[in-house]
């Protein structure tokens, strides 16, 4: 059985970050190394695929069966220009980028919770089980209907929890 046939047939809620590595939507170490990059978390085999026809680099394909897990058939096209983050109803995808500063990561993500964080606030990064990691700061915060009605908000945390932050609380710890 291949890794992806295991997580397939796992009943668990939520995967852990090293059987999530191994899903075909998540980039390479030495990809995100390089700059900003989407990061794919979909491991529901659903009817859906808006990330792959959003995408104008043909960096994500779903492909026949509709049913198939997004895979980044082409990591180095991808540019982390958020368009699929706003598109994917499953609030699944990311956009990493370990290059915005020698010691931060800049992370954004899909946020639906009023009212919206401030630039520069101070806010609790979560982990993938709603656990608190460490401390992080709102970069930036865009809302528009031009983006789906998706509001996107890029928070800054260390590098070092890069693979583990994965949404946010308003609020110091
Ligand atoms: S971030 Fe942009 S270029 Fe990258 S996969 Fe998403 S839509 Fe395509
Ligand atoms: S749009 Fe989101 S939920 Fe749908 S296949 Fe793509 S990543 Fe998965």
């Amino acid at each position: 059985m291949t890794d992806i046939d295991k997580i397939k047939s796992s009943n668990k809620f939520m995967l852990e970050l090293d059987e999530i590595k191994k899903t075909p939507g998540y980039p390479s170490e030495e990809r995100l190394n390089k700059g900003p990059t989407a990061v794919i978390e979909c491991v529901e085999e659903i009817p859906c695929n808006p990330c792959e026809t959003v995408c104008s680099k043909n960096s994500i394909a779903v492909g026949k069966p509709i049913t198939n897990l997004p895979r980044l058939v082409d990591q180095n096209s991808c540019n982390g220009c958020g368009n699929c983050v706003v598109r994917c109803p499953g609030l699944a995808i990311f956009i990493v980028d370990k290059t915005f500063s020698e010691k931060s990561t800049a992370l954004s993500l899909p946020y639906e919770l009023l009212p919206l964080p401030e630039i520069n606030e101070k806010v609790k990064a979560l982990n993938r089980n709603g656990e608190y990691v460490c401390e992080g700061t709102v970069h930036k915060v865009r809302a528009a209907k031009s983006l789906n009605h998706t509001n996107v908000v890029t928070i800054i945390i260390p590098k070092e929890f890069t693979n583990e932050v994965r949404f946010f609380k308003r609020g110091k710890k």
